[in-house]
């Protein structure tokens, strides 16, 4: 579905990505992995128009997003849920998620992500900028869920979270490869991303330097704690 090459990108002058090469298929759960800096987000920025300096390719099913503008690439079907979450603090819940535009059929009504989310549906009053890390963030995955984007990329979404929630994060995430979305996650929280993934790939210094299947990994245990540390 979506397929990566010779990925480079500039924050002006500065190199921070080095010929990333990655592919992910429809149905997936894959995940970027690596220490701080490597360059995970910025693969995300890069992959939703949102770093302007950048060559080689990225193609998703089929068609070249490199050089489109960010709103054409959400058209073509992907949707990102960044690190800072970026949610309209004076909003409340229900006008955040009656914002985002439904793009595609299947795109989720305010009341089927109400549904998905039980503790949103609770507050569906409460301003934005008054709910927990953990509300913020389903509210988050949410929002793009109402565009019928079916390609998520979540930046770290169990980031300053309390391990019940991470749990439930994890629940979400499953659910949502049931219903088919395809999910590029980027997570610092190595656990939580072996539970809810297919595949692994390893970034270090702007590049992929390795892959390993979620079934792999205890064979692979001491390349992954040089990767990680972990
Ligand atoms: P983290 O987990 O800390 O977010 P990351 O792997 O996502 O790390 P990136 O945020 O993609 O890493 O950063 C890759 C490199 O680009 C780093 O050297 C970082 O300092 C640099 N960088 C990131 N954002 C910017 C920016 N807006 N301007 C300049 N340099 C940046």
């Amino acid at each position: 579905m979506l397929e990566v090459n010779d990925l480079c990108a500039w924050y002006d002058e500065s190199q921070a990505l080095h010929g990333m090469e990655f592919n992910v298929g429809e149905g997936e759960v894959v995940s970027l992995l690596g220490r701080n800096g490597a360059g995970k987000s910025t693969t995300m920025k890069s992959i939703m128009g949102l770093v302007k300096k950048k060559t080689g390719r990225i193609r998703f099913c089929g068609k070249e997003l490199l050089g489109l503008r960010s709103d054409l690439i959400a058209k073509s079907g992907l949707a990102l849920c960044p690190e800072e979450r970026a949610i309209f603090s004076t909003l409340t819940v229900s006008e955040n998620l009656h914002l985002p535009p439904k793009l595609f059929a299947g795109g989720l009504s305010v009341d089927e992500v109400e549904d998905m989310f039980p503790n949103l549906k609770s507050r569906s009053q409460a301003g934005g900028g008054r709910l927990s890390g953990g509300e913020q963030q389903m509210l988050a995955i949410g929002r793009i869920l109402r565009t019928g984007a079916r390609f998520l990329m979540l930046d770290e979404p169990t980031e300053g979270l309390a391990p019940v929630i991470v749990q439930q994060i994890g629940e979400i995430i499953r659910t949502l490869r049931t219903k088919g979305y395809t999910i590029l996650l980027v997570e610092q929280n190595f656990r939580f991303a072996t539970t809810v993934c297919d595949r692994h790939y390893f970034v270090e210094h702007g590049k992929i330097i390795d892959m390993i299947s979620n079934a792999a990994l205890q064979a692979n245990a001491q390349k992954v704690h040089r990767y990680l540390g972990v």
